[in-house]
């Protein structure tokens, strides 16, 4: 696993030593609205603790982290009645998965229809 860089963006969200526009935050979870989005709803989910990636998060956060972490995706979802119509929930990892910020984060998007999964190339 990847070591975590205590330095990266949303490290520094959480820290509170950069803005973000917050949606909501639980004991354990903090979403915000992505600061470039991508469709007419794009939040950014993450885990108040310090986990790289989705993997990382699923192998090392406690019970109650994971649990409060979906609970809160779920409210979210419905808070924005994203579960009505639809919505996709991403989480990059890695030099692979084109994850640009090393702290674990789930994008949940909707609002619109979101096209293919993947763009061929
Ligand atoms: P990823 O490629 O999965 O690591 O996605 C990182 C996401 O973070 C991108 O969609 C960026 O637009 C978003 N992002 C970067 N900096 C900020 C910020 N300061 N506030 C909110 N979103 C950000």
């Amino acid at each position: 696993m990847r070591p975590y860089d205590s330095q990266n963006i949303f490290a520094k969200i959480l820290r509170g030593e950069i803005p973000a526009k917050t949606y909501g935050e639980t004991a354990h979870s903090l979403a915000f609205h992505d600061i470039a989005p991508q469709a007419p709803v794009h939040l950014l989910v993450i885990p108040k603790g310090a986990y790289v990636d989705l993997a990382d998060f699923s192998a090392r956060a406690s019970a109650e982290e994971i649990v409060d972490f979906h609970r809160f995706c779920a409210a979210i979802c419905e808070g924005l009645n994203l579960t009505a119509q639809g919505f996709r929930a991403i989480a990059n990892a890695g030099l692979h998965g084109g994850q640009e910020v090393p702290h674990f984060h789930l994008h949940l998007l909707g609002g619109a229809p979101l096209g293919p999964m993947l763009s061929r190339r």
